[in-house]
């Protein structure tokens, strides 16, 4: 396989391993170095607010792989120490600890990192959630009839609110946009999607604009304080208000950096050997006709595999594939199964072609122009997934309802 002696991963959560993986399955048999800032061997994220968070899993449940597979890879794992610096002219990344890796490939699958609220303090009871050392030091202050205050009323809020309530905890959650998940799902389908919670006792407050955090006596976080003075009194306080590509280290590399690591539709990321996969790719989707950059499981899984087979056709002449399927997440929320199949914009129409209106298990259809964008579905998995196909072919609003008709009789 020509000059690709050496590959270099940085990030070695879901979008490194899957690359690594997809590396010996090939038959690639060099040198393979995987680096993370964290001192664990690659684990799972969404349990971390579900049923890790929880108490029902352990640690152990959350690892990616068996220490059998992980070693099968015959890789080095350079844990706890950090990326600082990329040389694409020298082919080298240096690292935290001062050691420089030499590559002939890199892929760049450093993820995101989470925001915080501009000047959080680092008081005892002030929560992020992003690594399982965040999940357990949550989940030890998830006692019964314990105050929960969540500041952001996106996917992963909205799963720590449902896992804290259903451990017996008082919840607010307090949301700045309109509606619950507006991001993903607008704002309609976000206030449907989340009855869920009021149905469960959770307090989600939508249009309210957080000030600052207030302390205690005791030293602990012991209140929110919103723009009109109000204080929304707590125990515990999780700041849930996104996320943002970690790409500190690449600043003077010369790659392209904008809201995320700039790749071409095959992933490439415009200096020799470099590919890049994950919630830190920004690229132009095919399919969706525009540039994305997307923060789900599935896509970071099949980008991570999609990225390396490419990085090998570069040396060996092979022909690269590009990165276009149509993106799919799911969040789960008290009994709810919420899956989202395509990409919908805000002004989007939507229609719920499969249930009630009292109903908490629907389907909905998102169109524009008389095409179908998107597909969402809360607790209905036989009747979502199939518009999965519609969307790949770009179907139209039509042939999506003609489809959810059958599915009725
Ligand atoms: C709590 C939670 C729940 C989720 N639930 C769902 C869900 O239900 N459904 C869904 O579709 N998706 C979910 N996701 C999203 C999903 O987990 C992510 O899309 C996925 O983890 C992205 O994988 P990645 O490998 O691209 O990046 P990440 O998982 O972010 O991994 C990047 C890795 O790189 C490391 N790193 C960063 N900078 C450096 C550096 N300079 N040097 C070395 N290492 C570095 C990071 O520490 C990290 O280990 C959830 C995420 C979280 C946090």
């Amino acid at each position: 396989m020509g000059s690709l002696e050496r590959v270099v991963v940085v990030g070695a959560s879901l979008a490194g391993l899957r690359a690594a993986e997809t590396l010996r399955q090939v038959g690639w048999s060099g040198v393979l170095t995987l680096v993370s800032d964290e001192d664990e061997m690659p684990y799972d994220r969404p349990p971390l607010s579900k049923k890790l968070l929880a108490g029902e899993w352990e640690p152990d449940r959350i690892r990616l792989r068996r220490p059998d597979d992980f070693e099968g890879l015959r890789a080095e794992w350079v844990l706890g120490d950090r990326a600082v610096s990329l040389d694409t002219a020298n082919r080298a990344v240096t690292l935290a600890s001062g050691r420089t890796l030499e590559y002939d490939g890199l892929v760049i699958a450093t993820g995101t990192a989470v925001r915080r609220l501009p000047g959080q303090p680092d008081w005892p009871g002030v929560h992020t959630l992003r690594s399982l050392a965040d999940s357990l030091s949550l989940r030890a202050e998830l006692d019964p009839g314990r105050r929960v205050v969540v500041i952001g009323a996106g996917f992963i809020g909205l799963e720590v609110a449902a896992t804290a309530r259903a451990k017996g905890c008082d919840v607010t959650v307090l949301e700045g946009a309109e509606a619950p998940m507006m991001r993903g799902l607008g704002s309609a389908m976000g206030r449907r999607a989340a009855l869920v919670h009021a149905d469960n006792g959770v307090d989600i407050r939508c249009g309210v604009s957080v000030a600052e955090l207030t302390p205690a006596d005791d030293g602990r976080v012991g209140g929110v304080r919103l723009s009109t003075g109000e204080i929304v009194p707590t125990d515990v306080v999780v700041v849930g208000v996104g996320v943002a590509p970690s790409t500190g280290w690449l600043e003077g590399s010369g790659l392209t950096i904008r809201d995320g690591v700039v790749c071409d539709e095959f992933l490439f990321a415009g200096a020799p050997g470099v590919f890049a996969a994950g919630d830190i790719v920004r690229w132009p989707h095919r399919l969706l006709e525009r540039e994305v950059r997307v923060e789900h499981w599935t896509n970071a899984s099949e980008q991570g595999a999609v990225a390396v087979k490419n990085l090998v056709a570069s040396v060996s002449g092979g022909e690269p594939t590009a990165y276009a399927e149509v993106p799919f997440f799911w969040s789960d929320q008290f009994t709810s199964r919420i899956q989202f199949l395509g990409r919908a914009e805000v002004d989007d129409d939507v229609e719920v072609v499969i249930g009630g209106s009292d109903d908490r298990a629907f389907v909905a259809l998102y169109h524009r122009d008389g095409r179908l964008t998107a597909a969402l579905g809360v607790s209905r998995p036989k009747q979502v997934m199939p518009f999965r196909r519609l969307l790949a072919e770009r179907a139209t609003i039509d042939e999506a309802r003609a489809l959810a008709a059958s599915f009725a009789v």
